[in-house]
């Protein structure tokens, strides 16, 4: 319509990570013509950046591990809020998943045996992360990304999708814009899928890059689809902090799953003081018994440095509260002491390197410093366990832009075994769509391309208002200060109140100059939906009076089983201009796997 760039698809896959990649892999296998679209350069998606490794119950190192004792850690994990269907699929599916990787072309490490070797993770009761040294994630995306391109899977770089276009209540396709002419492209397709990854960008301190913008999350609501688990975002517990120029970025949880230990200014490992009841039962209540469990872990119980991420970084938070925290206001994290260099130096090459270069750290002679941050979403798009389809017909989200799996906290490694098992089932499904509507297709309107269009354009239209950036500085300020770790009533009623004041502001923001790479456009464009984002987040987190896995609340300390049995649901308003909530019951889970929590 009307001279712009436009394609036909019969899947068109948003987001070229490790989720979007293995959809479109699966999409085009089952004879769909398929494109990926991504804002970044394929390659660069956050899935690079994945150190630890894929959680998968293959029983390489630990014979009696399987995907029901996988499960089991999932949905506790999750404090039981997960979707037991998903977790239960993730689970049973996550081996092949790994198993296809390697036939593709994957090196894995391995064990002593020439099996693909497994680490230790915090929540996962045996051994079970498949990984590549502390770079897996680039492997997979090497992978995936040379297997993509083989097939002929078109790729669409440097592209931003802004709004999905509908017909009816159904998908039609994808408006967006190359970034860099500024030029507009539409896809027509009757199946969409969302694979947009994180939302991190919205808190200050956090360990995603600048492509984390919530976009997936804020389309889908806009298309009429809705949003899970809002409230629960992921502190990872191991963040730098120092210098200024790095705080956030990660420090992997290998580092503790390999031996490291944290100690406060004290020099006390004060994990044993944080053991919550619910895992007594399987932590190590002594430092002798935790030293023993990395060789045996028949007959000793797990270190408390590998409780859950939520646990590990409440505890860290307390300490540093109560002046007990590092130099630089973090806490130590100790694996010099521990291991020889030579095993710092194989097993965590990128760690040792990021320290070395970064902070002018040797992690092989001296404790690093950190402190939680920012790093995971567990709410997003609600989808059908099976298919990954949302509400709205030929609409799927799948990555971490999709919510259930991970209830109200996510399991490390669980994340990039997740994208594959819920990747390819997405890619199969949305082929399955299209080709059972033959010819009776959707189509895009001039109408809605003309007014996503507007939508995109507004932001040059004001005057006199402020830029994009100061905005989201402010933003960034008060979900760190107000809906981050601890929360309270009073903050996250604080917090709306910015959140409105900041909309108010991004309504009459101002860009300079024109479409051609413009980066004040795109973070205006960006920014509508980190606020979209940022608000159901903190609406959900208000409503939800308990404190469980990644939402704590300091005026309900604990966890209340009304909460337990429901999820929010969060939809966008009449006007599309802010999300309201719905509590809804979590689906039943059946006996046989219920069975497994008694
Ligand atoms: P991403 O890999 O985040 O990709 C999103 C894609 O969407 C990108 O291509 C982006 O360009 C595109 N996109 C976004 N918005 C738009 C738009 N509007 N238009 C077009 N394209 C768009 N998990 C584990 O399981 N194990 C680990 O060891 C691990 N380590 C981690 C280490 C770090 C430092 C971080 C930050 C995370 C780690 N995680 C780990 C989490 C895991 O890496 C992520 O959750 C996962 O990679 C997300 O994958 P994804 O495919 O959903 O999205």
């Amino acid at each position: 319509s009307h001279g712009i760039e436009h394609h036909k698809y019969d899947v068109v896959v948003i987001g070229a990570g490790g989720a979007g990649l293995r959809a479109a892999i699966a999409a085009h296998d089952a004879g769909a013509r398929t494109a990926v679209v991504c804002k970044s350069l394929l390659g660069k998606a956050h899935t690079v950046m994945a150190e630890g490794g894929i959680a998968a119950a293959m029983g390489n190192l630990w014979p009696d591990d399987n995907w029901e004792v996988h499960f089991r850690d999932t949905m506790r994990g999750g404090k039981m809020l997960n979707n037991w269907r998903m977790a239960q699929l993730h689970a049973q599916e996550a081996p092949e998943r790994v198993l296809e990787l390697e036939d593709w072309g994957a090196l894995f490490d391995r064990t002593q045996d020439g099996l693909i070797s497994q680490r230790d993770f915090g929540g996962h009761r045996y051994a079970r992360l498949a990984h590549v040294g502390d770079r897996t994630g680039l492997e997979m995306i090497r992978t995936l990304q040379q297997r993509t391109v083989q097939l002929g899977i078109d790729v669409f770089m440097e592209c931003t999708v802004t709004d999905l276009l509908k017909d009816g209540d159904k998908i039609s396709g994808a408006f967006g814009y190359w970034r860099e002419t500024g030029r507009f492209i539409t896809f027509e397709a009757p199946s969409v899928i969302l694979a947009t990854g994180g939302i991190g960008k919205s808190f200050k301190v956090t360990s995603n890059s600048w492509e984390y913008t919530g976009d997936g999350h804020a389309m889908a609501l806009r298309a009429g689809a809705k949003l899970i688990n809002m409230e629960f975002v992921q502190f990872h517990p191991t963040g730098m902090v120092w210098p200024p120029s790095v705080k956030g970025l990660l420090v992997t949880e290998s580092v503790r799953g390999d031996g490291g230990i944290l100690k406060n200014s004290e020099g006390k490992r004060f994990m044993f003081d944080y053991i919550p009841e619910f895992f007594k039962a399987e932590t190590a209540d002594t430092e002798e018994e935790a030293d023993r469990w990395y060789e045996d872990k028949k007959n000793n119980r797990r270190p408390p440095e590998l409780l859950p991420r939520d646990e590990v970084a409440r505890a860290i938070n307390s300490e540093i509260k109560a002046g007990r925290g590092s130099e630089h206001g973090g806490i130590y994290l100790d694996i010099a002491s521990r291991r020889t260099p030579e095993f710092i130096r194989k097993r965590l090459p990128s760690m040792y390197h990021q320290f070395k270069e970064l902070a002018d750290v040797d992690i092989t002679a001296e404790p690093m410093e950190i402190g939680p941050t920012c790093h995971y979403v567990m709410g997003g798009v609600e989808v059908d366990a099976d298919t990954e389809l949302s509400a709205v017909p030929g609409l799927y989200a799948v990555g971490e832009c999709s919510g259930g799996m991970h209830g109200s906290n996510r399991l490390g490694g669980n994340s990039l075994s997740d994208l594959l098992v819920f990747g390819r089932r997405a890619g199969e499904s949305a082929a399955a769509y299209t080709s059972g509507l033959g010819d009776d297709r959707p189509a895009i309107s001039d109408d809605d391309v003309r007014a996503a269009e507007k939508h995109a354009l507004a932001p040059f239209e004001s005057t006199g208002g402020e830029n994009p950036y100061s905005i989201q500085q402010d933003l960034q300020q008060k979900m760190n200060d107000l809906v981050g770790i601890i929360r309270t009533a009073e903050e996250l009623t604080q917090s709306l109140k910015e959140i409105e004041t900041l909309k108010e502001r991004a309504r009459n923001l101002v860009v300079e100059g024109h479409r051609q790479y413009n980066p004040g456009w795109h973070l205006a464009i960006d920014l509508r939906n980190m606020l979209l984002v940022s608000e159901s987040i903190a609406k959900a987190a208000l409503e939800r009076q308990e404190s469980r896995g990644g939402h704590t609340r300091d005026d309900f300390p604990g966890p209340n089983p009304e909460w337990g049995a429901k999820n929010l649901v969060v939809s966008i308003s009449e006007d599309g201009e802010s999300v309201m909530l719905n509590p809804q019951p979590l689906p039943p889970m059946p006996d046989d796997l219920k069975k497994f929590f008694d």
